[in-house]
């Protein structure tokens, strides 16, 4: 099913379903960035169109959720026990291979980044969705692409989908330069890495850019309340077009404000 929307923007919806995933490979991309392959039967059939597309992930914290997991009975409106659910980008599916890639960002706390530190072929991962697909079709000039590290997976599928002729500035703030990836496009594309730990930010950085030219198409995903405020500069400062222009909060600060 296609909602249509007039930017030309638009949401294909797909099956729900839930699955068992097989855990191949771990590989340590960077000392907080963890890739966690997986596979198996019921990888068939899996669908991911979108660079921002999501999965929801379930995470059992104790042996009633882990049993509800192995049955995949959970969820909804009843009453049963409620495995922790978060959301991750499917990084790379290779249908031919039966092959899923997900980035965890090691962050030292929560159930998806504590079971991403222990993670082990053999493992299970039980995993959810997509639920729909966000198509942004190639018809703009230029990107500017604005995330931490949780946003990565899906600036970098971005960055792998857009043909040349395309002007790409991404700002990404990661913790320091160990944690930079090696990033591939065909387009003309400028990064700029903030490093948290030398006291550079998303937020001031913004203030600081010149707009890519020609016409723009803006993402930004980071911590929810530097999220909104990003974007208010845009809007309120640069004029960016709300059309084109999606915000989103990846994950929360506990003691965020709200704004
Ligand atoms: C659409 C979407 C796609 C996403 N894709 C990815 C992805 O591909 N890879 C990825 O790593 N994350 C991704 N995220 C972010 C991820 O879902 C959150 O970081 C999530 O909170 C992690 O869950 P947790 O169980 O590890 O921690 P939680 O239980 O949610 O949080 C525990 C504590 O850790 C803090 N915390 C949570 N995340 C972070 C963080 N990144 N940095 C610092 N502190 C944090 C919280 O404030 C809280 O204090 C995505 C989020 C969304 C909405």
């Amino acid at each position: 099913m296609t909602t249509p929307n007039p930017t030309g923007i638009h949401r294909v919806m797909h099956e729900i379903k839930r699955r068992r995933l097989d855990v191949l490979r771990v590989t340590d991309l960077t000392p907080r960035m963890r890739r966690i392959t997986v596979g198996g039967p019921e990888l068939a059939g899996f669908v991911s169109l979108g660079a921002d597309d999501h999965i929801k992930l379930f995470f059992a914290e104790n042996a009633e959720q882990q049993a509800a997991l192995e049955t995949m009975k959970f969820g909804g409106d009843s009453d049963g026990p409620k495995p922790a659910m978060r959301d991750y980008t499917p990084r790379r599916y290779d249908a031919a291979l039966g092959e899923l890639d997900i980035d965890f960002v090691l962050h030292g706390d929560g159930p998806a980044s504590t079971w991403a530190e222990q993670a082990a072929p053999g493992q299970y991962l039980y995993a959810g969705g997509p639920r729909g697909s966000m198509i942004v079709p190639d018809m703009f000039d230029s990107y500017l692409l604005i995330g931490d590290e949780t946003a990565l997976p899906a600036i970098a599928r971005r960055l792998e989908e857009l043909p040349a002729n395309r002007q790409v500035l991404a700002l990404i703030e990661v913790a320091n330069a160990a944690e930079q990836q090696t990033l591939h496009s065909a387009a003309t594309v400028e990064v700029q890495w903030l490093h948290r730990e030398a006291g550079q930010d998303l937020l001031s950085a913004v203030k600081g850019i010149t707009l890519p030219s020609g016409s723009l198409y803006t993402w930004i995903a980071t911590e929810s309340a530097t999220s909104r405020r990003i974007r208010r500069v845009l809007l309120d400062d640069f004029g960016v077009n709300e059309d084109f222009l999606k915000a989103a909060g990846y994950w929360r600060l506990d003691s965020a404000t709200e704004d």
